[in-house]
């Protein structure tokens, strides 16, 4: 009998990744200190002060190695294609007006309209974020979600085999 092919959809599950999806590194998890839950908290901060439906719904910070803290925000576009992620923005800050390193990176995002009474929630980078992170900042740590709540895990975990050409 032939199996039934995956479905896309079953592969877009919003749901956080559980300690067992993800891979044998990232089951290094490490559970989140004051300084991470300072983290999430700007990154909330700016979206809340800056969201804008469609516009502007995700925000990020990271925390660079001098332990300054740099936001970014999620850049809508009308060709989609164009949007830009939350966590380079707040990458070129660091770089233009700081030490230019991440040490941690969290990103958080709006709850849809038809998502009430949902809050900020704290979610993973996208493929391509993880591509620019392990590029600019390879020992980098990211806060993502897990069934466990919000944790920490290396950006190697995330992306154990980033493009090199
Ligand atoms: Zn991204």
């Amino acid at each position: 009998m032939a199996r039934r092919p995956t479905r896309l959809t079953d592969r877009l599950s919003s749901a956080p990744l559980s300690f067992d999806q993800l891979s044998a590194a990232a089951s290094e998890a490490q559970p989140l200190d004051a300084e991470d839950q300072a983290l999430i908290e700007a990154a909330c901060a700016a979206l809340r002060r800056h969201y804008r439906p469609f516009w502007h719904t995700v925000a990020a910070a990271l925390r660079s190695r001098d332990g300054r803290i740099w936001t970014g925000l999620h850049l809508g576009a009308i060709v989609g294609r164009l949007q830009v992620c939350a966590e380079p923005v707040a990458l070129g800050r660091a770089i233009l007006e700081g030490d230019g390193s991440i040490a941690t990176l969290v990103a958080v995002r709006h709850p849809k309209p038809e998502e009430l009474g949902e809050d900020i929630a704290v979610v993973s980078p996208c493929g391509a974020c993880r591509e620019l992170i392990v590029d600019h900042c390879p020992d980098a740590m990211v806060i993502v979600p897990t069934d466990a709540g919000p944790a920490k895990v290396a950006i190697q975990a995330l992306l154990p085999l980033p493009y090199r050409r």
